[in-house]
C-alpha cells in the first residue's frame, strides 16, 4: 500500500473561498473584523506563526493589529495588554502568543480575555464549552485536523458519521492547545478515543497505543517521533507538528513520512498539510467572534 498524501494547501484553498464569502458577508453588514495578536519576547516559533497570520490576514482582507510585550513583561503587563484589546471595538478576535515569559502564568492572562473575543478558545468558559460539546470557537488546529480528515472522507466518498463511530482515535500529545481540543472534536464524532503523552515514549509503550489506531493524530512536536513501527497497516495519519531542524535548515513533522508511507492508507505531509488550514480557520473564528460582538450588543441594545 502507498499512502495518499493529503494535500492540505489544496483543502486550505477552498476554506479560503468560505472564509472569504463570510467576510465579506460580514463586512457588508457593517461588522468590522480584525485580529490583534500579543507576543512577549522574541521567540522564533511564535515569530514564524506571526508572519503566517499576517499573510494570511491579507489575501483575505482581515485587518491587523499586533502589540509586542518586552521578554521581561510580567503577568500584570500582558493582562494590561490583553483589557486594552477587550476595550477596542474595533478588534474582534485576539490572540495571545505561546510562549510568554517565563513566570508569567498562561491561565491567568488567558482568563483575562474577553470570552466573545476569544479565537483560539483558551479562556476558561470556551475551553468548558469545548469540553461539553457545546463550542463557542473551535480551537483552530484542532479544528483544521477534523477539517482536512472531513475533506479526506469527502473526496473519497466515504461517510462522516459511519467512519467516525467506528474509528479508534489515538491522539499523541494532550497539550491544552492541540491535543486536548483534538480529543474533545474526538468525543464529539462518537469515536473510540485514546490520548497519550510523552510517559507512554517514557514507558516505551507509543507502539503498544499507536498501533491501534485507525486514525493516529500526533501533537508531539518531536521531529519525526514516529515510525513505521507505530503505525497499523491501512491507518490514517494526520501530523500535526511543526520542528525547524536548524542545522539544514528545514521543517519537519512528528512522523517519519517517508518510513510509514508504505504503511499508511493516507497522511497529512508536513509543511502542506495541517498548517495552511489552521491559519485559515483562525480566519473564520475572527470572522465569527466579530458576529458574536455584533449580537451581543444589539441584545444589550434591546435590553436597555
Ligand atoms: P506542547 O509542547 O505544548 O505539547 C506537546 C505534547 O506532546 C505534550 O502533551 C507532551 O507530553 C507530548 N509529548 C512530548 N514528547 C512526547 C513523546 N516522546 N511521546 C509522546 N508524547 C509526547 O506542544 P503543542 O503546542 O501541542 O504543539 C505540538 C506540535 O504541534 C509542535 O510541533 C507544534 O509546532 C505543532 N503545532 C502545529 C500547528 C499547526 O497548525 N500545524 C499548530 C500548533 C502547534
Amino acid at each position: 500500500m502507498t499512502a495518499q498524501l493529503i494535500d492540505g494547501r489544496k483543502i486550505a484553498a477552498r476554506l479560503c473561498e468560505d472564509v472569504a464569502a463570510e467576510l465579506h458577508a460580514a463586512v457588508t453588514d457593517g461588522v468590522p473584523v480584525a485580529l490583534a495578536t500579543i507576543s512577549a519576547g522574541a521567540d522564533s516559533a511564535s515569530q514564524a506563526y506571526l508572519r503566517r497570520i499576517d499573510r494570511t490576514a491579507a489575501v483575505l482582507g482581515v485587518s491587523r493589529q499586533h502589540k509586542t510585550l518586552a521578554g521581561s513583561a510580567t503577568a500584570a503587563d500582558v493582562v494590561a495588554a490583553v483589557r486594552e484589546l477587550n476595550k477596542d471595538s474595533a478588534v474582534s478576535g485576539i490572540l495571545v502568543l505561546r510562549p510568554l515569559p517565563r513566570g508569567v502564568d498562561e491561565a491567568t492572562v488567558f482568563a483575562a480575555l474577553d470570552p466573545r473575543k476569544d479565537v483560539e478558545a483558551v479562556h476558561p468558559e470556551n475551553a468548558g464549552m469545548l469540553a461539553l460539546g457545546a463550542p463557542r470557537y473551535i480551537p483552530s488546529t484542532a479544528a483544521a485536523v477534523f477539517h482536512v480528515l472531513d475533506s479526506w472522507l469527502d473526496a473519497t466518498g466515504q461517510d462522516p458519521a459511519r467512519f467516525y463511530r467506528r474509528a479508534r482515535i489515538v491522539v499523541v500529545g494532550r497539550s491544552n492547545n492541540v491535543g486536548k481540543p483534538a480529543v474533545s472534536l474526538a468525543f464529539a464524532k462518537q469515536a473510540a478515543v485514546t490520548s497519550v503523552d510523552e510517559w507512554a515514549s517514557v514507558d516505551n509503550q507509543l507502539g503498544a497505543y499507536t498501533r491501534r489506531a485507525d486514525v493516529l493524530i500526533v501533537a508531539a512536536g518531536v521531529p519525526e517521533l514516529i515510525r513505521a513501527e507505530h503505525v497499523r497497516a491501512g491507518a490514517v495519519v494526520i501530523d500535526v507538528g511543526i520542528n525547524v531542524i536548524e542545522s539544514t535548515p528545514r521543517i519537519v513533522g512528528d512522523v517519519a513520512l517517508d518510513e510509514i508511507v508504505d504503511r499508511a492508507r493516507a497522511v497529512t505531509p508536513v509543511p502542506g498539510g495541517v498548517g495552511p488550514v489552521t491559519d485559515i480557520w483562525l480566519m473564520r473564528n475572527t470572522v465569527l467572534a466579530a458576529r458574536n460582538l455584533r449580537l451581543a450588543a444589539e441584545r444589550e441594545s434591546r435590553a436597555s
